[in-house]
């Protein structure tokens, strides 16, 4: 085994070392900045890295304690208590479950935060998770905080695209772009970094579609692939659903609102798949537990349904993001699904 450690040892991200070396250069160089922006699609691991950013920067494992690590050492308390989400210098801002925006209150409790001195470590961090949810009030108030931040506090934001934020935020902010990886190279990450079976890192790698982020999420919990594997299930058993069993589903379904998004994906995967398993390209597809249901499905629908399918739940997810009540939302999609009598 190769026991020579990387240069961003400590991170536990594979794929993403380009954004890794921005960040450990600047803080080499003593030129930490007061805000970052985190940018690329959801769940590739803008979080995480931010996350890890916060733990670099707070970290007491090197020996001087003036001294700055590059790389986290993952072992200290401090270190500890970032990764458990504990610390009391390192604050999470992001859009309350039942509210639609990330509100002003939220940036009024952050600046007041950021007024106190740091209670353990030498900086204030505050991650704000998916910025563009900041209504025009608390982008605005949160412009203040940028334009004059305490001498210790740093900003840690993540958005999907940079063009979803103010352009005054975006002159006050260093961008950290994060890409898309192949599905080979999340493959051997889940393998030598997590310890991932190879079937099994073969399988999230697939379902990753390119975002390390939602991959190192599904091996740290199970929940993740049970869920999907329950999803998918009961998307298997749907056709044969009559109408009230369709609107109990979908009621039941959009009880938890912050799903809907990635039930939605996981259905987009699905119906993807059987475009391409009904084209025989069966060997591309993305659910690769599953080939031999896409199989039977694939002929049972065949392509055309499988397309109409993508329509309805890209316009379900449309309807769903103009505020169109999820669970009516859901109902016009299951009345969309194909049926067998
Ligand atoms: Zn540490």
């Amino acid at each position: 085994m190769n026991t020579q450690p990387t240069q961003a040892q400590g991170w536990g991200i594979v794929g993403h070392e380009r954004s890794i070396d921005i960040l450990r250069r600047t803080i080499a160089a003593q030129q930490v900045r007061h805000a970052y922006l985190f940018t690329g699609p959801p769940h590739i691991g803008k979080g995480l890295l931010a996350h890890r950013f916060a733990q670099t920067l707070l970290c007491t494992g090197n020996p001087d304690p003036l001294v700055v690590p590059t790389n986290p050492c993952n072992t200290c308390l401090a270190c500890r208590k970032v990764m458990h989400e504990n610390h009391p210098d390192v604050h999470t801002v992001k859009k309350a479950p039942d509210k639609q925006f990330i509100l002003i209150e939220q940036i009024r409790g952050l600046q007041s935060d950021s007024a106190r001195r740091t209670l353990e470590g030498r900086r204030n961090v505050f991650i704000i998770h998916n910025a563009h949810e900041m209504n025009m009030q608390a982008a605005n108030c949160l412009l203040k905080t940028l334009e004059e931040p305490e001498p210790d506090v740093i900003l840690l934001l993540t958005v999907p695209d940079a063009g979803l934020l103010l352009p005054t935020i975006l002159s006050r902010v260093q961008q950290i772009p994060m890409q898309l990886l192949t599905t080979a190279r999340i493959k051997i990450a889940l393998e030598q970094q997590w310890e991932v079976e190879a079937e099994e890192a073969e399988l999230i790698a697939a379902l990753a579609a390119g975002r390390m982020g939602w991959a190192v999420e599904a091996v740290e919990k199970d929940e993740l692939l049970d869920e999907r594997k329950s999803q998918l299930d009961l998307l298997a058993k749907l056709p044969s659903h009559n109408k009230i069993q369709r609107f109990d589903a979908a009621q039941r379904l959009s009880a938890d609102t912050e799903k809907v998004d990635a039930l939605l994906d996981l259905w987009l995967l699905w119906w993807r798949d059987l475009v391409l398993a009904s084209n025989d390209c069966l060997d591309l597809t993305v659910n690769v537990d599953m080939r031999d249901l896409l199989k039977k499905q694939a002929a049972k629908f065949g392509s055309a349904e499988a397309e109409r399918m993508i329509r309805a739940i890209l316009s379900t997810r449309e309807a769903i993001e103009q505020n169109v009540n999820a669970r009516v939302a859901l109902e016009v999609l299951m009345l969309d699904m194909p049926k067998i009598s």
